[in-house]
């Protein structure tokens, strides 16, 4: 059996906790409109075997200490569940910390594959079902399945909300985002990313034109402003 990934990044701290090494994985069903990662889109070959991937991570095992490891993501890793399955179960045997950053599309056994995890990375993307889908051309319904076989692990979940300008930094969102996520057990923490449009060259190379080319970098002080505010809701 053989997996399709895109890169590995050693040595990342931005990930996940500690130090790690984040593995992506090629395809996604989703569009969303600011993803800064649109070569990902469409599953690439199928390059690496079980044993392949498995070895050349657990070269980097002594970088990642008591909290490091090791982060799927992509693209969407919860497409490639068959591949992963053995993978992580091969790393647990070697006590490797294991976190996906997904944003809750899934195929196959997903409840096997918590088994093996510790942290998901979910993205949220958008509370409110007719946005969700304008903004990732699928409908909502999937990751909320996701949130139930999620809800009956013990895996714990960091949640990740792009803020966009006049879009979703407002106050009403951030009430919608309150009552949306005590739906969600075993929640961690939650982090505020600011829209940003770093990912607009990769679309140009790509003759794709830019979804967002009227939409403004989120201002960071305002992002930080309205997290203060979802805070004391
Ligand atoms: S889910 Fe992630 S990889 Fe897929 S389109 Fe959205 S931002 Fe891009």
């Amino acid at each position: 059996m053989k997996g399709s990934i895109s890169s590995i990044e050693t040595m990342s701290s931005v990930d996940g906790p500690g130090i790690r090494c984040v593995v992506f994985m090629t395809g996604c069903r989703k569009r969303c409109l600011y993803c800064h990662n649109p070569e990902m889109f469409q599953k690439g070959e199928l390059n690496y075997t079980v044993d392949e991937l498995v070895n050349k991570l657990l070269r980097y095992k002594n970088y990642f200490g008591k909290k490091g490891g090791i982060t799927f993501s992509g693209g969407e890793p919860l497409l490639q569940t068959d591949f992963l399955i053995p993978v992580l179960k091969k790393l647990k045997k070697e006590n490797i910390q294991i976190a996906f950053d997904t944003a809750g599309d899934y195929v196959g056994n997903v409840e096997e594959l918590l088994k093996y995890t510790d942290l998901v990375i979910l993205d949220i993307k958008d509370t409110r079902e007719k946005e969700y889908e304008y903004l990732t051309k699928v409908k909502i319904e999937k990751v909320e399945e996701f949130i139930k076989i999620l809800n009956k692990s013990q895996v714990k979940v960091s949640l990740r909300q792009v803020i966009i300008p006049n879009f979703n930094d407002n106050l009403d969102y951030l009430k919608s985002l309150k009552q949306y996520i005590k739906k969600i057990n075993n929640v961690v923490d939650i982090t505020f990313l600011p829209y940003h449009r770093l990912g607009r060259e990769k679309y140009l190379k790509l003759g794709i034109p830019y979804p967002m080319e009227d939409t403004l970098d989120m201002d960071k002080e305002k992002c930080d402003k309205l997290y203060q505010e979802f805070l004391k809701l």
